[in-house]
């Protein structure tokens, strides 16, 4: 896979915000935006960058799921294959 550019990467961001639900299950949840609430706690996320407030570039492995509030990727909540970006 290709690193983004720096550029590319800040309009993944911009998109990002755009997406503020999923659905999963049928049941549509608001994303959980990344803050201080998070372990680590830092300014700006480890893996994909953004700042308080903000929330996470798709996929990002810091992302909490909405529904059960574990990591996004591989908490098993869209394995019924109803999880979509609204
Ligand atoms: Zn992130
Ligand atoms: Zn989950």
């Amino acid at each position: 896979m290709i690193k983004p550019t720096q550029a590319q990467w800040n309009q993944r961001i911009d998109d990002a915000q755009d997406h503020t639900h999923d659905t999963i299950g049928g049941v549509r949840y608001a994303r959980i935006a990344y803050g201080m609430d998070y372990p680590d706690g830092k300014a700006k996320c480890r893996d994909c960058a953004v700042e308080h407030g903000q929330l996470h570039v798709v996929g990002c492995c810091v992302e909490r799921c909405p529904r059960c509030k574990e990591q996004a990727i591989g908490c098993g909540c869209d394995e019924a294959g109803e999880y979509r970006l609204q």
